[in-house]
């Protein structure tokens, strides 16, 4: 079992499971959860207790992972475990990534961003809004008072391999790399913020703007990567950057049930992204010459979170515990064992 005070172990690159309750439809058609928590880092995907022949389906499987999540955990303690050890790096002058992966629905959003669903909108309860917390609580402190740092925050969509600027209305930018293979996104809007209230207003701003003229049947928040970045300047010059990533759902393109051709152009560049993602993680954890950040526009732009000694990554694979959702869990569970 989980223990709050556990100290949180020095690697670079850290992957977790999070599994969620079973929602309130699932439970009304009796979605049976085939997915537990027997201790920790540990996940098992098995054959539910219920006297249903599913050995066609599934065999038992196990995977280990740095922490495993239940579904009683909270966004709280999945941050102490996850992304809070990173805000520390980017105070020392390095690159920290958070990505939520998962299929649709899986609970990356709810995670990062907070409650987005219906009236209970509440973005200082996720990921983004705590990191943002525990950024400022050092600011706050003497050691780092001194330093004149100042923190901005940028909030962007990557759709389709395109970019855009969720605190411009959705601006269209350009991902410009110079000689030096400095990347760069062009007029992308890098916000001041002086408060936990200030960040809280960028992420609910941002996150109005990446689901406007959607439907929930169709929606284009679940096809398309949502980055925010924390970013520390010294006196103009970037000193650190901490990226939370709400990826887009790493539903397969053969099971998108339509033949449309938009459908297939879109599910074919997130498999893309993804495969990059998994290939620049690698690297890192390899201290590889060789990183493959061109494959994408994620990567691209993410490009210096993959180099340099100082820098620090976390996963955190969302899991549906439903049976009609074990298709994409093994998929996500197999994803992120591949990370490491
Ligand atoms: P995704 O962003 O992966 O598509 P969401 O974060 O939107 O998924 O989650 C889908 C639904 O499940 C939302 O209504 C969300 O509030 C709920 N949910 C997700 N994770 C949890 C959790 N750990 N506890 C309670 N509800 C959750
Ligand atoms: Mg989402």
């Amino acid at each position: 079992p989980l223990s709050t005070s556990d100290p949180i172990e020095d690697h670079r690159i850290c992957v977790c499971v999070r599994k969620r309750p079973l929602n309130k439809q699932e439970v009304a058609r009796k979605e049976i959860d085939v997915v537990s928590v027997p201790g920790k880092g540990v996940l098992l995907l098995h054959e539910p207790k219920q006297k249903v022949d599913l050995t066609k389906y599934l065999e038992n499987q196990l995977f280990k992972f740095d922490y495993s999540f239940d579904e009683t955990t909270s966004n709280d303690i999945v941050y102490r475990f996850t992304a809070k050890p990173l805000v520390q790096t980017i105070f020392d002058g390095g690159m920290a990534t958070c990505f939520a992966y998962g299929q649709t629905g899986s609970g990356k959003t709810h995670t990062m961003g907070g409650d987005f669903s219906g009236k209970n909108q509440d973005s200082s309860k996720g990921i983004y809004a705590l990191a943002a917390q525990d950024v400022f609580t050092l600011l706050s402190q003497r050691r780092y008072s001194s330093m004149g740092l100042d923190p901005y925050v940028t909030f962007f969509e990557i759709y389709n391999g395109k970019l855009f600027d969720l605190l411009n209305k959705k601006a269209k930018l350009r991902v410009l790399e110079d000689g030096k293979q400095q990347v760069q996104v062009v007029g992308l809007r890098e916000m001041y913020v002086s408060s936990v209230k200030d960040v809280i207003k960028m992420i609910e701003m941002g996150s109005a703007c990446r689901t406007s003229g959607q439907t929930f049947a169709n929606s284009n928040s679940s096809r398309s990567h949502a980055v925010l970045q924390i970013i520390l300047r010294q006196r103009n010059r970037l000193h650190g950057k901490f990226s939370l990533v709400d990826l887009a759902g790493n539903e397969r393109g053969t099971d998108v049930s339509s033949n449309d051709r938009q459908t297939l152009v879109e599910t074919a560049e997130i498999n893309r992204s993804l495969l990059a993602l998994k290939e620049c993680i690698r690297s890192l954890g390899k201290n590889s010459e060789h990183i493959p950040f061109r494959m994408s526009k994620l990567t691209h732009v993410l490009r210096d979170s993959f180099i340099g000694e100082n820098s620090k990554t976390c996963m955190i694979a969302m899991i549906s515990p439903g049976m009609g959702s074990c298709d994409y869990t093994l998929n996500t569970l197999r994803y992120a064992d591949r990370v490491k």
